[in-house]
């Protein structure tokens, strides 16, 4: 009898354990699915239902420095690939809690696209007007000076930059929505995308995540940066609102998918076909080429609301807007992950806070470090490059002991994937006086 029951506790104890062991598991993320699953109907329906889930949770909280949204590397109908109107821009930031927006328009021979784009207020939405190019200097962002601010640089698509003069920038971009997508075999990307047109066209924000990364290479390389001297961080939206894909029946049966550019990037005959075209109510052989459907992969809306440049500042104008992107007042933020209504992370001295994200900070013993998000995420709190703090939950103090570059990120587990929700720029914690 005694026997029976240690071994009923035994029992008892390696099943609590392997339960335990698999609740834990759920929230732990599963290895990278290829994008063929990632674009499936089940895996998006499952993302949409989780990330429905993680947005019930999500509660406002009280932090000492707001921010306002900005969307910077931004295209519109200025640019020759983009036919983006200023209506359809204003329409998307009001939906996305977008206050200010950095295009940065390809330039053109025909039109000056800084001097005929729209600056400061229009419609409630602040705008700055820029370039993107490389004629003056590689892979810059550029937002010529204006009201008496100087000219803002930044770094773009550091991907395909493997040096440059840190000095000839104001920061550098350590995320891009197109580099980030770039990273998928394309091939492979668009198939799958056709594959699973109906499901992509169902659940648009969830597809559009398909390709988002944790940009580490791009990180690694901010922490360098930033460990040897205070450098900012920005997203770039890199929106153009220019990916579509045409399906069209053909008069044989088969399908033909065209990007924007009207050329074609798919084709199919047979029961794959039949499978694609049954999705969009074409059930017989058309007698002649026959447009289907077009559907927009990056509205404004999707692609805003994907990565923000959260600005730490409380008024918006020419000189705070500059000011916060030159000195890396700067928190990332991924909405379409999970809705983001506050974020914080500073710094306090004697109970009271005494700066935050892009702020140098004489380092006096017994300051804190705060972390505080609107629900639990993965916090990872990094110093000089390397992992500080790891906890799951949604706030966080820890004591300071050091000087250093101190940044903040918070992980989202989703449908089994990582998903990067908030990337912080450093507090920069420097000894003795600043
Ligand atoms: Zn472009
Ligand atoms: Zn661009």
């Amino acid at each position: 009898m005694a026997i029976r029951s240690t071994l009923n506790l035994c029992t008892f104890l390696l099943v609590t354990f392997f339960v335990a062991e698999a609740a834990w598991a759920q929230k732990e993320a599963g290895p990278r699915l290829p994008v063929l699953r990632r674009l499936s109907e089940p895996f998006l329906e499952k993302l949409d239902r989780e990330r429905a889930l993680l947005a019930e949770g999500i509660e406002a909280v009280e932090v000492p420095y707001p921010f306002v949204r900005g969307r910077f590397h931004f295209h519109s109908h200025f640019s020759h690939d983009s036919n983006g109107t200023l209506e359809e821009i204003v329409a998307a930031a009001k939906l996305t809690g977008t206050e200010v927006i950095g295009f940065t328009e390809h330039k053109s021979r025909e039109v000056d696209v800084v001097a005929e784009n729209v600056t400061g207020w229009y419609e409630d939405v602040y705008f700055l007007a820029g370039t993107e190019s490389s004629s003056d200097l590689k892979n810059s962002l550029h937002w010529p000076g204006r009201e008496g601010e100087d000219d803002v640089r930044f770094l773009c698509h550091q991907e395909e930059v493997p040096t440059f003069d840190r000095t000839k920038y104001d920061g550098i971009e350590i995320y891009n929505t197109h580099s980030d997508a770039k990273d998928e075999p394309i091939a492979m990307l668009i198939t799958a995308m056709v594959m699973n047109m109906g499901a992509v066209q169902k659940h648009p924000e969830s597809a559009f995540c398909s390709f988002l990364d944790y940009p580490e290479r791009f990180l690694t390389r901010f922490d360098q940066l930033t460990t040897a001297e205070r450098y900012p961080g920005i997203a770039g939206n890199d929106s153009h609102q220019n990916q579509k894909l045409q399906i069209v029946a053909l008069p044989g049966g088969g399908v033909e998918v065209l990007d924007y550019a009207d050329e074609v990037v798919w084709t199919g005959d047979g029961l794959r076909a039949k499978m694609l075209l049954a999705a969009f109510g074409q059930t017989e052989k058309p007698e002649e080429r026959k447009v289907l459907k077009t559907i927009q992969l990056d509205p404004y809306e999707i692609s805003m609301r994907h990565v923000g440049t959260f600005l730490q500042i409380e008024e918006i104008n020419e000189h705070t807007v500059r000011g916060a992107l030159r000195d890396g007042r700067i928190i990332l933020g991924f909405e379409l992950i999970a809705p983001l209504p506050s974020v914080g992370f500073w710094v306090e001295g004697q109970g009271k806070p005494v700066g935050t994200v892009g702020d140098e900070i004489s380092f006096e013993k017994g300051m804190t470090l705060h972390v505080s998000l609107p629900t639990v995420a993965q916090i990872r709190v990094v110093r000089n490059g390397q992992t500080f703090s790891e906890v799951e939950d949604k706030e966080l103090v820890l004591d300071l002991k050091k000087s250093g570059v101190y940044r903040m990120e918070a992980i989202q587990v989703l449908a089994g994937q990582r998903y990067p929700w908030v990337l912080s720029n450093p507090i920069y914690l420097v000894e003795g006086e600043k």
